[in-house]
């Protein structure tokens, strides 16, 4: 199912409950109380439709405007001749940086194969990719992708973007971004959905 088609399998249902009370006044016929509205189901047909929603706004923009906020790819392999340990593998990948990077804004990638670790920016409030090779799922990492972004003013958007599509399993939850989040297209969509199906269907009101 596509989705459009799944959003309004989910909204239907939705709809004819909000709308029982109206019905039966219109002249349906029907006995037995109205069915109660649980929040809990309520929450959840909610968060599953702001979820396809979601999913939607980032299949058709995500990539796109994340590609547009990047000047440039660089990529950097840990295994390949990078000494052995943590410190010889910080000073080369150092060096790599101070060259190819230099002082410019990144968003910056970690992959374990084709399994996505981490995102992070360098830059205010950012900290550099080195201080992620202390961590104990570093050793896994086989690369590390690095978005140079066009812009400071681009950079948390990028960052959110970056999550938002690789889905990094080792990023703590997302409170710290929380505050950048509503310059995320794919975040701004999810916040505005939400708010418009709560608006229609609350949780205590006549219906
Ligand atoms: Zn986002």
């Amino acid at each position: 199912m596509n989705h459009s088609k799944s959003f309004e399998a989910g909204l239907d249902p939705l709809f004819r409950l909000y709308t029982q009370r109206l019905r039966r006044e219109a002249g349906k016929k029907s006995r037995g109380p109205l069915p109660k509205i649980d929040r809990w189901r309520l929450e959840t047909r909610i968060e599953r439709l702001v979820e396809i929603a979601r999913d939607s706004e980032l299949r058709a923009h995500g990539r796109a405007t994340f590609d547009q906020a990047v000047l440039e790819k660089r990529q950097w392999h840990p295994k390949r001749g990078k000494g052995w340990g943590v410190d010889a593998k910080k000073q080369s990948f150092r060096s790599w940086y101070d060259k190819i990077i230099y002082g410019r804004n990144c968003v910056y990638v970690f992959w374990a194969k084709r399994k996505c670790l981490y995102v992070g920016r360098t830059g205010s409030g950012g900290r550099r990719p080195q201080a992620h090779f202390e961590k104990y799922w570093f050793r896994s990492v086989t690369r590390i992708d690095m978005y140079v972004v066009s812009g400071k003013r681009k950079l948390p958007m990028a960052e959110c973007l970056a999550i938002d599509l690789f889905n990094p399993a080792k990023n703590k939850v997302r409170s710290a971004q929380q505050k950048w989040r509503r310059r995320c297209p794919v975040c701004t969509k999810e916040v505005q959905i939400r708010r418009k199906l709560k608006q229609l269907f609350p949780l205590r009101r006549k219906r």
